[in-house]
């Protein structure tokens, strides 16, 4: 087995602390990457916190970067030395309807996720990325976009992912209109992709202040979501309207945003269900969508598209020594925009 350093919670809700932990030994088609960066994202903090006992020592992180050390005898895409990055899926069944498709994250037999995952050879749990290494299928290994800072392509593997798909699927491109609801881990980058994407970016904020950070990062307006005349101003304006904050929001204001045949898109998880008025979707033919990762070749797509547009996540960088402090702060929104940790 290949031991590894993790930092890791030994039950829920305790302090992340080193821990030395085996990986598998690789196989025939698996790539051995040492880390160099790992982001923190909102699941990793839900994680931590809470859940099964039996799922713990957890070691949290799923926007992993690196560099290729060990190569597998079957293995062919990648050679040491590679730049590489894995993101909160490292497997899936590879059969079913889904997975041929490239939209593994959907998986029927459901995908392995990159930590708390069954792993799918040994049954055994996986352990995510805040750790020295991880041991990954070439399968689920992807190339890191060359000449952008590592620690800001980290995020690109859950948060970036996250909103590039479903802005691609519902087809953000030049003549349309993207509203990004939230200006943080997750909105910095889809208002990036929005605007690269060529699509007029509306940024909604209900804080003021992010407003000038919105227009920096590319969009071209934005409405302060407490002003309610400013929100019944957009009446019909937006194609897209991508809710990055995982609050409760109330959908209404956002669906009359809508223009007709518009998408609302949820990308983080209210902690209570929604209430709408079934009329604010029969009227103007609207409908709501949901977004959480995606499948390879979208994966891909993204990080060649981050390549060619110079995207990164704008990231503050932590050591693993300061990954409690900075869960405590990300629990209060006081991040710009992502943290990453340095695990050099
Ligand atoms: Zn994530
Ligand atoms: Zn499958």
């Amino acid at each position: 087995m290949h031991e590894v350093t993790g930092w890791a919670a030994a039950s829920p809700g305790a302090p992340i602390r080193p821990w030395t932990f085996a990986r598998r030994d690789p196989r025939p088609q698996d790539v051995v990457v040492r880390l160099t960066h790992c982001g923190i994202c909102a699941t990793d903090r839900h994680a931590v916190g809470g859940g099964d006992p039996a799922a713990f020592p957890l070691v949290p992180g799923h926007e992993m970067v690196g560099e290729v050390v060990e190569v597998g005898a079957e293995a062919t895409r990648f050679a040491t030395g590679d730049p590489v990055a894995i993101g909160n899926i490292v497997d899936s069944c590879g059969v079913c309807p889904e997975c041929r498709a490239g939209r593994e994250n959907d998986c029927r037999e459901f995908p392995t996720l990159t930590y708390g995952g069954a792993d799918l050879v040994s049954g055994g749990i996986t352990q995510g990325g805040w750790s020295t290494e991880y041991v990954v299928d070439e399968r689920f290994l992807y190339a890191a976009p060359a000449g952008l800072d590592p620690a800001a392509v980290a995020p690109l593997l859950c948060a970036g992912v996250t909103t590039y798909a479903p802005l691609r699927r519902f087809g953000a491109a030049p003549g349309t209109t993207v509203g990004v609801v939230g200006v943080g881990g997750l909105g910095h980058l889809a208002i990036r992709f929005a605007h690269a994407l060529g699509a007029e970016t509306v940024a909604f904020t209900s804080t003021e202040a992010k407003g000038e950070a919105a227009r920096g990062l590319g969009a071209d307006d934005v409405v302060v979501t407490r002003d309610e005349k400013q929100m019944a101003d957009q009446a019909r304006r937006c194609d897209i309207v991508l809710d990055t904050t995982g609050a409760a929001l109330d959908p209404a204001p956002y669906l009359n945003a809508l223009a007709v045949d518009g998408t609302l898109v949820l990308a983080g998880i209210p902690p209570e269900a929604l209430r709408l008025d079934p009329m604010s979707l029969i009227v103007g033919e609207r409908r709501i969508a949901g977004t959480g990762s995606a499948g390879r070749p979208v994966t891909r797509e993204m990080l060649e598209f981050c390549a060619t547009h110079g995207i990164g996540a704008d990231v503050e960088i932590v050591r693993p020594d300061g990954i409690d402090a900075a869960l405590e702060r990300l629990g209060r929104g006081d991040v710009r925009f992502r943290f990453s940790v340095d695990l050099t």
